[in-house]
């Protein structure tokens, strides 16, 4: 056993232990209030095999339900998603260390600067991982806070991301282009309007992702906005991780694999995004929704646990928050 799935066994453990004490203590209802919580957050939706990131989740998935609704097991062998690879693949050895305040929390899937598919591209305005295979981030993150915001306007400068290693591909606007796809934004233009400069930052062609107009102007944009309500009316403070997972039909020649998920992570703050703020009382939400055209406006819907996402995603969230919180606030359903 490698000592990261030892890790993530002992964590797993020590969630049942808790979980057992909060059950005699009875104060965590909406955790047992979830069914599907050992389930990838698909199942409340429509599951595809593209949606998993490895066939032990598939098949958790074709075990679970009788009659197979989501047409995983095509050939009926009781095997589902075959071509996926077999288990979720462990997370590359932590090697980038940062002070950067937008990881403050944790650097999710361990991006570094050796794997051209998990590199980290790491700014003053944000902090993302890349994927050179996919042509997409599997996640950014960010603090929402006064500092970030001011009265520039939108730049609209879209543009391929030159921090990229020599000699790999450089993702262009134009390869959005009649892929029925928009340009979105993982780190929102409207989040960081205090410069031209940080603004135009959102615009590099690595923080956005082929985004289906039904999740970037309906519940995707909804959430968005209310992330700055809660900084505006209620000023909150926002520590944010987004990404995405998954596989949908390529586009741009092959070079850009849509994802066919989106997810986000909220912490809110009454007063700065740091580390020692994160307590047990620290708010959270969690939505992970499909990247398709059938989708309801309102993101409450969507709503989840980290530790949902975690399990579909294959990342650890918050690594750098103390694990008896971490273990807490991950396994809470987001309620708003
Ligand atoms: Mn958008
Ligand atoms: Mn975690």
């Amino acid at each position: 056993m490698r000592y990261q799935n030892l890790a993530r066994w002992l964590k797993h453990s020590a969630k049942a232990v808790i979980l057992l004490l909060s059950v005699t203590g009875c104060d965590d209802l909406a955790t047992l209030a979830d069914p599907n919580a050992h389930l990838p957050p698909c199942v409340e939706q429509n599951c595809d095999c593209g949606d998993f990131v490895s066939q032990d989740l598939a098949q958790l998935v074709l075990d679970e339900f009788q009659g197979d609704p989501y047409y995983l097991d095509g050939d009926g062998n009781g095997r589902a998603c075959e071509r996926l690879p077999q288990s979720t693949p462990a997370l590359d050895w932590e090697t980038y260390f940062s002070n950067n305040p937008h990881i403050a929390l944790g650097n999710p899937s361990h991006a570094g600067q050796e794997n051209i598919d998990n590199y980290i591209i790491d700014r003053e305005q944000y902090v993302l991982a890349y994927s050179q295979s996919h042509g997409v981030l599997r996640w950014a993150s960010w603090v929402l806070s006064r500092d970030w915001v001011g009265q520039t306007e939108r730049q609209n400068d879209f543009r391929p991301d030159g921090i990229l290693p020599k000699g790999t591909y450089q993702v262009t606007p134009g390869d959005y282009t009649n892929s029925g796809y928009d340009r979105g934004h993982m780190v929102p233009s409207a989040d960081r309007t205090f410069s031209k400069k940080d603004n135009s930052a959102t615009f590099l062609m690595t923080n956005i992702f082929p985004q289906t107009p039904e999740n970037n102007r309906g519940p995707w944009k909804e959430l968005e906005n209310y992330c700055r309500d809660l900084l505006y009316q209620h000023n909150k403070t926002l520590y944010i991780i987004g990404g995405v997972y998954g596989q949908k039909q390529t586009i741009a020649k092959d070079r850009v694999i849509p994802p066919s998920r989106t997810w986000k992570v909220i912490i809110i703050f009454d007063g700065e995004a740091t580390i020692d703020n994160v307590t047990y009382d620290t708010e959270v939400i969690a939505v992970d929704m499909p990247n398709g055209d059938r989708l309801d406006e309102q993101w409450q819907l969507y709503q989840t646990s980290i530790d949902r996402i975690e399990l579909a995603t294959g990342y650890d969230l918050l690594s750098d928050v103390p694990d008896a919180i971490q273990i807490d606030i991950e396994a809470r359903l987001s309620d708003y």
